[in-house]
């Protein structure tokens, strides 16, 4: 049992699964910035789990993602452990350092090429992504890998059509399967949940709890003075006010 496989698979925090060579086993994948994690990644990723039947679904932060070259990205740490404690209560969920782990750039075709050869023949793999990612997808790197190594799922996203995903993956030259998913549609985007944070606005109910506790405790998102509880705010108002009377 204790093989370099199995240690590679403890290494990067990644499920066991495939022991039972009768079964075919299901495992989601959602890949991402997770800049920060949101309540649109996760109700995504439950659907997923729910209407495809999965196993598991493994959230796995890019490591130094292939189209964010030209952006500011928090580190792999952080963005890891903001995963990691908003997937912690759902048992369908689990978080990987497999992307973070890995040196360079990280494209998801190498990431599923290092999976395939990490499991056996009877795990399948299922890359869910948002209605903006799958239309991306055709031009991403070894796109004809991606299509032959994992079935895909595509979320419906407020603000893109899927039926603009639908054309371009029929229109690829690659046998793309895809399942289309209706999810709940939350409006939500790390690009908003970043902005809200810089500007001391709420991000409750938009992420869990620990996601907020963890981007405080650690000033994430320029998160300084402006991020406080409007109580505490009016107290340094007024504090200001009394130092200034003085
Ligand atoms: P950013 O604004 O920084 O691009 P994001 O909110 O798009 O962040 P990503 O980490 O880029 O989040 O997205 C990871 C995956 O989750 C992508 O496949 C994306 O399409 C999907 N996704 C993101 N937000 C939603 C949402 N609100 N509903 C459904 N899918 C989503
Ligand atoms: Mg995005």
């Amino acid at each position: 049992m204790d093989t370099a496989t199995d240690r590679a698979i403890e290494m990067f925090d990644l499920p066991h699964l495939g022991q039972d060579p009768a079964h075919t086993y299901r495992l989601g994948i959602m890949g991402g910035t997770f800049d920060p994690i949101h309540n649109g990644h996760l109700v995504a990723a439950e659907q997923a789990y729910d209407d495809l039947g999965l196993d598991l679904v493994v959230f796995m932060p890019a490591g130094n993602p292939a189209f964010k070259q030209d952006k500011r990205v928090t580190s792999g740490e952080d963005r890891y452990a903001m995963t990691l404690l908003a997937t912690s209560d759902n048992p369908h969920f689990t978080a990987s350092r497999f992307e973070i782990d890995r040196d360079g750039v990280t494209y998801t075709a190498d990431t599923l090429r290092l999976l395939h050869g990490l499991y056996p023949d009877n795990v399948a793999f299922f890359f869910i992504t948002g209605a903006d990612a799958i239309a991306d997808i055709v031009t991403w790197r070894d796109a004809g890998d991606i299509a032959r190594l994992a079935h895909l799922v595509a979320a419906t996203r407020p603000g893109y059509d899927l039926s603009y995903a639908r054309r371009v993956i029929e229109g690829s030259a690659y046998d793309f399967d895809v399942t289309y998913l209706e999810v709940p549609a939350l409006a939500i985007s790390s690009t908003d949940l970043r902005e809200r944070a810089e500007l001391g606005q709420s991000l409750r109910y938009l992420t869990p709890d620990s996601v907020i506790g963890y981007i405080r405790k650690h000033g994430l998102y320029d998160v300084g003075d402006a991020f406080q509880a409007p109580m505490q705010r009016d107290r340094a108002k007024m504090e200001l006010t009394s130092d200034e009377r003085d």
